[in-house]
């Protein structure tokens, strides 16, 4: 199977539909309402994709329990969707999906953010780094929309902070520090980075004792040439590398995001980093990978489309 847009997956809902079966229920179909194994596909042309539960007598489609769920946009118009996220550097914007899938803007929207929803990592996701392992932690300020009101009708910047924790050669975990930084820092490195890792950072004093297990090997500026020529190691690169990457996208694709979406948008990048060709991902695979991740991230507060 090929990752191209041509693909019958992209362009025609049956082989969507069969094609979410598949990658869902590759060991057999079980209800996402019981767990039961005893389902049966329904016939006939109203219950097309309907299965129904012998145990729980639920009926289902393979969009119940996923994000794609209670949304009137045909299947593959959301593997298209993924597809098209999954495989653009830089994000791509509400609009030109809009455009692109010949759905409405608003549409459009609700669907990137249940797609940016399945990307977050799951709750059991295990911590980056490990035994001797490089983690670099660094910083960043970003104004996600570039002026809000406050009362009395005064404009002020609305900058927010996110901290990237970035394996060396490895996976990235972004979060939005939200007021106190320093107790958010290190609350982000201590849920996000596993004992016995190497946590590189620039010095800044809020990383100090936080691995009293592992080890913290911080860039001093003055030396940094030195220290760098010395140990070939000591830097925060991937991170500084990373921040460029998502400003990009902020300022190229989506120009205005609301602060309170920034943690899915951190994911969307995140998720990409996590699934680049270096690691092994192709187009497909990383498109696949959200689709997989999509089951049991059902968002039940909006109807889309
Ligand atoms: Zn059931």
């Amino acid at each position: 199977m090929t990752a191209d847009l041509t693909n019958p997956i992209l362009t025609n809902e049956i082989a969507a539909i069969a094609h979410l079966e598949t990658s869902r229920w590759a060991a057999g179909v079980t209800c996402p309402l019981c767990g039961s194994d005893k389902a049966k596909k329904m016939g006939g042309q109203t219950q097309a994709g309907m299965f129904l539960c012998g145990d729980c007598r639920g009926k289902f489609t393979v969009r119940t329990g996923t994000v794609f769920e209670r949304s009137h946009i045909p299947l593959h118009k959301w593997l298209l969707a993924t597809h098209l996220m999954a495989s653009s550097k830089k994000g791509i914007s509400a609009h030109q999906l809009h455009r692109m899938l010949g759905i409405t803007y608003k549409s459009a929207w609700f669907m990137a953010h249940r797609i940016r929803e399945a990307m977050i990592p799951a709750a059991d996701a295990g911590p980056l780094g490990g035994e001797g392992k490089i983690v670099e932690a660094d910083e960043t300020e970003i104004s996600p929309s570039r002026t809000t009101r406050a009362k009395g009708g005064r404009k002020r910047a609305n900058n927010k902070r996110f901290v990237a924790l970035v394996e060396r050669d490895g996976q990235v975990r972004s979060a939005v520090i939200d007021g106190r930084g320093l107790s958010e820092v290190r609350k982000a490195v201590r849920k996000n980075v596993a004992k016995g890792s190497i946590l590189h950072t620039d010095g800044a004093t809020v990383y100090r004792g936080l691995m009293p297990v592992g080890t913290h090997e911080a860039i001093d500026h003055d030396k940094a040439f030195a220290r760098d020529g010395e140990t070939g190691r000591v830097h925060s690169n991937s991170a500084e590398g990373y921040f460029s990457l998502f400003k990009r996208g902020l300022v190229g694709t989506y120009q205005h995001i609301s602060p309170a979406h920034l943690p899915r948008y951190l994911a969307e990048f995140d998720f990409r980093m996590n699934t680049r060709t270096k690691l092994g991902f192709n187009d497909l695979t990383r498109a696949a990978a959200i689709v997989k991740a999509a089951e049991g991230k059902r968002l039940t507060y909006r109807q889309v489309g």
